[in-house]
């Protein structure tokens, strides 16, 4: 899948102490970016002329007020994406500027996606796929919540329809129909299937 998308505006549960670009206090560009976390330093300090890179530098030198600025914004992303990766199946995350925080950045960010990741399980098998068919799947789904799952993904309509009855964990759905370029919900009607179809 080639298909890139950015990744900003997420509404989030506890407002940020700036503006996302969009004008919202609730978007993750204002609770997990770098303007955030120069924000959270200021705060933490008094001193608002602290750019990203210096609290990256003061961070490496041992600087304590600068740990939950930047592990509160790397575990805000890691929830906000691993939310994302519930709903689509992306399979590459390219950050900006917080990497140059390495493993303070990119450890709890890692912990968080981890750790989120597992509460949802994909329950789904392509046509041809011996374990391709509605009855099979609705089996995997409650084997699935059973073993601790949170929420559960799965492909087609039908499946939607007999897992939302069969389990007690919210179902999201995709629908795949083909195997090369965007073949994930890549039509509007089918977008507005899925949902009706939980429905
Ligand atoms: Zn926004």
């Amino acid at each position: 899948m080639s298909s890139t998308g950015e990744f900003a505006h997420p509404l989030q549960p506890v407002p940020g102490l700036i503006q996302c670009s969009c004008g919202r206090t609730d978007h993750v560009e204002a609770v997990a970016s770098g303007l955030a976390i120069e924000a959270a330093y200021a705060a933490a300090t008094g001193d608002d002329r602290v750019r990203l890179r210096d609290v990256a530098r003061r961070m490496r030198d041992g600087d304590s007020l600068t740990g939950a600025a930047v592990t509160d914004a790397a575990r805000l992303l890691g929830r906000a994406i691993a939310g994302l990766l519930t709903a689509v199946d992306a399979h590459t995350v390219v950050g900006g500027g917080m990497a140059q925080f390495g493993p303070d950045f990119l450890g709890p960010f890692a912990d968080v996606l981890r750790t989120e990741g597992k509460l949802t399980v994909s329950c789904q098998a392509g046509d041809g796929d011996p374990l391709r068919d509605t009855a099979t799947q609705v089996r995997m789904a409650r084997a699935v919540q059973a073993g601790g799952a949170l929420a559960i993904r799965c492909g087609g309509l039908a499946d939607v329809q007999a897992d939302a009855v069969a389990v007690d964990v919210p179902v999201t759905g995709l629908k795949k129909v083909d195997t090369e370029g965007v073949f994930i919900t890549p039509a509007a009607n089918q977008a507005f299937a899925v949902p009706a179809a939980r429905a």
